[in-house]
């Protein structure tokens, strides 16, 4: 289970509150109680005051007023801080060096540093710059400001972190859980969370296109089979959005029925705000698609936005971490993704045999797109396609 490679805290300590709305951990350092999200962001907004979580910068001279008044301590202390803690100290070139900020000075003190030329030098064999930044994604958008007031985030709204785990269909994936990290807002609804993840089986084309390549793109997963279901807590949460959806928990609900277990309800993913959902933090829970396409979703946070956040609303739901994975090359060219896979192919050498499309074309048809010979083709979605 992905949450043990993870040990996750839950937003809260508060653990001595009678209220059920403030989580606590259920299992030390997995996860947390159940409790429900809008409940648990008026909790925290009862409590703090509004210059709390304000995205306005406050006085610095207040601010360190009530730092010392908190902190008890007198202005010398304050005053050594202040040196200490100034930015300037986090300099590593001397005021006559050039500053380069694409080198690291052979002798610095920062750790940061230390740690970041430690980390490069390590990874620089094994890992592309794609998996060193992997985690840093959030990075590009720290502090980014709407361009007009209308999309900011509205200040007390919460932020949702939440991991979307590949599906588990290979062994190798029972060692390492490769997974999207997405922060959403409180107001956002399960169907933007259902539509913010990327899944190769959405992507995959069903058929026998040979005579007919170009018609291949009409006939998407996603478009055809639009039912799926998120399920929190006892809940299914099915996507009812348009007229060719199907309730497809029904089938586990009923299942369930028949062998006593607790029941369980539905609800539509489309109207259900996340704030409106009663979850465990650091649990792992699920969402299904394309029938038996399973994900593991694992919430690892929900705290207030902060005003160094990402606080243009367009940029949510912002992708964090993303899973870099292996693609399968064509086998003619060994350079570009394959797209084709053909079988009883008389020009393969082998069977089945992937090709990219450029391939694929200039073996298989005439300038006049007739095809020659004698062969299967499917259409191939590379599970590296969102790289
Ligand atoms: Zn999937
Ligand atoms: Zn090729």
């Amino acid at each position: 289970m992905a949450a043990f490679e993870q040990p996750v805290e839950p937003s809260s300590n508060i653990s001595s509150s009678s209220s059920n709305n403030i989580p606590d951990y259920e299992f030390m350092n997995l996860n947390s109680t159940p409790f429900h999200i809008g409940s648990f962001r008026d909790e925290w907004l009862e409590r703090l005051k509004p210059e709390d979580f304000s995205f306005q910068p406050g006085d610095q001279d207040s601010f360190e007023a009530r730092f010392a008044a908190a902190m008890g301590v007198g202005e010398e202390t304050m005053t050594e801080l202040r040196s200490v803690c100034s930015v300037d100290s986090l300099l590593c070139h001397s005021g006559d060096q050039e500053r380069d900020p694409e080198v690291v000075p052979p002798n610095t003190t920062l750790k940061t540093l230390t740690h970041r030329k430690k980390k490069n030098k390590t990874q620089k064999c094994t890992r592309n710059r794609h998996d060193l930044y992997a985690d840093e994604l959030d990075r590009l958008t720290a502090g980014r400001l709407p361009d007009t007031k209308a999309n900011q985030l509205p200040e007390g709204e919460l932020i949702l972190t939440i991991n979307i785990y590949f599906p588990g269909t290979m062994e190798k994936f029972n060692h390492l859980r490769p997974h999207t990290t997405l922060l959403m807002t409180g107001s956002h609804t399960l169907a933007e969370l259902r539509d913010a993840v990327c899944c190769v089986s959405d992507l995959q084309v069903c058929g026998e296109f040979s005579s007919t390549p170009d018609m291949a793109p009409d006939f998407m997963s996603k478009d055809l089979f639009k039912s799926a279901y998120f399920f929190f807590e006892g809940v299914f949460y099915n996507d009812m959005r348009y007229p060719e959806c199907q309730d497809i928990s029904s089938t586990t609900i009923d299942w369930a029925k028949s062998h006593n277990y607790p029941p369980f309800s539905t609800a539509k993913m489309e109207d259900t705000r996340l704030v409106d959902l009663k979850v465990k933090v650091g649990f792992p829970y699920l969402y299904c698609h394309q029938g038996d396409c399973e994900h593991l979703v694992i919430i690892t946070d929900v705290r207030l936005a902060h005003h160094s956040d990402c606080l243009d609303t367009d940029l949510y739901p912002l992708l964090t971490h993303k899973n870099r994975l292996m693609t399968q090359k064509c086998s003619v060219c060994h350079v570009f993704i394959g797209r084709w896979y053909t079988t009883r192919d008389q020009f393969a050498p082998s069977d089945p045999c992937l090709f990219c499309d450029k391939c694929f074309r200039m073996l298989h048809y005439d300038k006049e797109g007739k095809k020659l010979g004698d062969f299967l083709a499917y259409p191939y979605v590379d599970r590296g396609a969102f790289n």
